[in-house]
Order: structure tokens, then C-alpha cells, then sequence
């Protein structure tokens, strides 16, 4: 059975150009980067390499981006690294309740050590309102963070909006762009953030590696403490292959970014007329257009997502309920939640993200299987019996 990957929002495969371009890196180009000889020298050569091209990707410069081992050490490090930076100015941090964990779970860390944080509500689609943002802030706000676009619904936020709030304010701002870098065009002085994190694994790199952008003269304490790597900012030895494949990543990303949007658009808009035509009592959930070019995310009223995911699993379709990292847990989604919706609704959710080596057919075969899945389920379940 041919297997249709449909989650790309929880990792991508690593293209097979990146692998190509890393494999030197584990054998004859070895060396350690802060080595004195030829191989260590090699080695540093390629990671400036890549930071010249991450900046590029973002319209920063090179010296203001940090490698990480990832979008969530990335959040964490921007958070954490303001906050104790600046906690003689104030103890005020500015949020939305729609955040990844890797955000979400450091705020409350850092509520938990004397800082106060400001979760802000999002309407129906899932938007922060940048008029609330404006509200929030006091005269202690030391940092925003809100994100890009959201990795569940695929909504994409008023950043340049927040940005200009922030601005005028003298306040940090940071922006998760996981989701969306590589993807859709992001600019940090268009967005006018001070701080940005990307991951390459969900760009085509290879898992464990990320950066976070800093902008010259923002004040953060650094995140890891020994060697002088990474401008005193980031302790430990380069991840040189996996630095040098996200640097591959980004390149391909470059090149293909818009013409792959409109094409993934195209798909996403396809699925999701098909599914809301195909399967009664189905609501979309993020906003129509305001939303990745990849993410489909609907409910189902009167069926478990987990079932749907099983099922569709045993079609060779792999799709997900909530974010892969909450798929484990029993918990309601908190951002379906957040846009309003029951716990049953957010039960019944189901996330398609689409991506490189998704087709037409693909799209098809889904939108043949999931109606037959969803009867069925539809057919054994208490949720429906109940409502009868
Ligand atoms: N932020 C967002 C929006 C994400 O979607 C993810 C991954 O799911 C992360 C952060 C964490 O990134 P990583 O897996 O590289 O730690």
C-alpha cells in the first residue's frame, strides 16, 4: 500500500539533497569548528556559510543569528534569556494562549520564579487582537511573544501589527516562525521582531537543529554556559552536519518557496471543500484565508480524532489530531479550546498538513476514504447515540 504523508506541520522527511550535502560532514569534514587546523577550519567555514544564508532567508544579518538544537530551544532561550536579562526593568511578559508548549511551558516556568505572564484570548479563527496586545502592556512589560502561525490550525497572526505595538512601546518582541519559515516569506524588519525562531526539521533539514534570531544591541543573558561558541551566546560544539543540512534546506526553501505555496494552496483549498462537501456536521477550524498555504484542520462532530487518525493509518495515511505533541495525551487541545470550541469538537479534530511530495491523488484518496471512515465510526458511536 502506498503510504500518503499528510503531517508535515509535525516533521518533514529530510530531502534527500540535504542528506547528500551533510554526509561529508560526518567523515572527511569532521572537525571540531573551534580547531586551529585545516578540517576544524573547513568545518567553521560551512556553518558561517549557513548563518549567511538563514539570515538571508529572513532579511537579517549573520551575526545575529544563534544556532540551537531546535524550535524549542530556541523559544525557551529567547523567554528565558529576556527575562533574566532584563529583570531589573520589569517582570511582565505578554503572550497568546494559542502558543506551542515550547512557549506556553516556559512562561509558566517562569511564573513559577516571580514573573508575571498575560495569556491573551483569540477569537473564532484563532487571532490575536492587536488591540488587546496594546491593552496588556504595563509599565513592567519587559517581552511579547506571539506566534507567526499556528503549527495546529495554521492560522497566521497580525505580527507586523504587534511588531509596530512593541516598537513604540521599547518592548522585546519574539515570534515563533516554525511554522512558517521556509514557507511563506518572513522578514524580521517587516515584522520589526526583535528575536525569531525556526527549526529545520520542518523545512526539509534534519531534526535537532534550529536558530533563534537576535537583533543587535536586544539583551538576553545566553542559554548555555562553557565554551565560547556562537559568540558567547550558545555554549557547546556545532552541530556541523546538521547545521550544514538546514543550510541545504534553506537554500532548496529559496528557491521553491512561492511557486510551492500556490501549489500546496491549491491542494489545501481542494481538501477542504471536498471534505466539508463530502462529511456533514464538519466545521473548519483556524481562519479561511489567513491561514498556511498546508494546514487543513477540521472537526467532526460525533467521532474521536484518534479513531479517525487509526483508521486513516490503516489506509497508509498519516494525519493527526491536535499537535503531535499533545497526540499522546488525553488532554483537549488548549488552542481548540482557546477559538472556543467544546471538548468534544476538539476531540473530534483532525489536522492534515500538506507538503513537497503531496499530490492531487493524494487529496483524493483522502477525500474517498475519510467520508467511509467517519460513516463507520459515525455508525458505532455513543457521541451520536446520544445526541439522538
Ligand atoms: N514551535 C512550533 C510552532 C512548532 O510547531 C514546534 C514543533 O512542533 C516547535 C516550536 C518545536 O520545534 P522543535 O521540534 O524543533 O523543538
Amino acid at each position: 500500500m502506498k503510504r500518503i504523508y499528510l503531517d508535515y506541520a509535525a516533521t518533514t522527511p529530510t530531502h534527500p539533497e540535504v542528506v547528500k550535502a551533510m554526509l561529508p560532514y560526518f567523515t572527511g569534514s569532521f572537525g571540531n569548528p573551534s580547531s586551529l587546523y585545516s578540517c576544524g577550519q573547513e568545518a567553521k567555514g560551512a556553518i558561517q556559510e549557513v548563518r549567511v544564508r538563514v539570515a538571508e532567508l529572513i532579511g537579517a544579518r549573520d551575526e545575529e543569528i544563534v544556532f540551537t538544537s531546535g524550535g524549542t530551544e530556541a523559544d525557551n532561550f529567547a523567554l528565558k534569556g529576556v527575562a533574566y536579562a532584563n529583570e531589573k526593568k520589569g517582570d511582565h511578559i505578554i503572550t497568546s494562549s494559542i502558543e506551542h508548549h515550547a512557549v506556553i511551558e516556559t512562561c509558566k516556568f517562569l511564573e513559577r520564579r516571580r514573573f508575571s505572564v498575560t495569556y491573551l484570548p483569540v477569537d473564532e479563527y484563532g487571532l490575536v487582537d492587536p488591540d488587546d496586545v496594546r491593552r496588556a502592556i504595563t509599565n513592567k512589560t519587559i517581552l511579547i511573544s506571539v506566534m507567526h502561525a499556528n503549527n495546529e490550525m495554521g492560522t497566521i497572526e497580525p505580527i507586523a501589527e504587534i511588531g509596530r505595538i512593541a516598537k513604540g512601546a521599547g518592548i522585546y518582541f519574539h515570534t515563533d516562525a516554525v511554522q512558517t519559515a521556509g514557507h511563506i516569506p518572513v522578514d524580521v524588519n517587516e515584522l520589526e521582531v526583535d528575536l525569531l525562531s525556526i527549526s529545520a526539521h520542518k523545512l526539509y533539514g534534519p531534526k535537532g537543529v534550529g536558530a533563534l534570531y537576535i537583533r543587535k544591541g536586544t539583551k538576553l543573558i545566553p542559554f548555555m554556559h562553557g565554551g565560547e561558541q556562537e559568540r558567547r551566546r550558545r555554549a557547546s560544539t556545532e552541530n556541523v552536519p546538521g547545521i550544514v543540512g538546514f543550510g541545504r534546506a534553506v537554500e532548496l526553501a529559496q528557491q521553491e518557496m512561492s511557486e510551492e505555496a500556490e501549489r500546496l494552496t491549491y491542494l489545501r483549498d481542494q481538501l477542504i471543500k471536498g471534505l466539508l462537501e463530502r462529511i456533514d456536521h464538519i466545521r473548519l477550524n483556524g481562519h479561511p484565508q489567513k491561514r498556511l498555504p498546508n494546514n487543513v484542520n477540521v472537526s467532526v462532530d460525533y467521532v474521536e480524532g484518534e479513531s479517525m487518525v487509526l483508521n486513516l493509518d490503516l489506509e497508509g495515511i498519516c494525519a493527526s489530531t491536535g499537535s503531535a505533541c499533545s497526540s499522546s495525551s488525553l488532554e483537549a487541545s488548549h488552542v481548540l479550546l482557546a477559538i472556543g470550541l467544546s471538548h468534544e469538537q476538539a476531540h473530534g479534530s483532525l489536522r492534515f498538513t500538506l507538503g513537497k511530495w503531496t499530490s492531487e491523488e493524494d487529496i483524493g484518496r483522502v477525500l474517498e476514504v475519510l467520508p467511509q471512515i467517519v460513516a463507520k465510526l459515525r455508525a458505532m458511536s455513543p457521541l451520536l447515540k446520544s445526541h439522538r
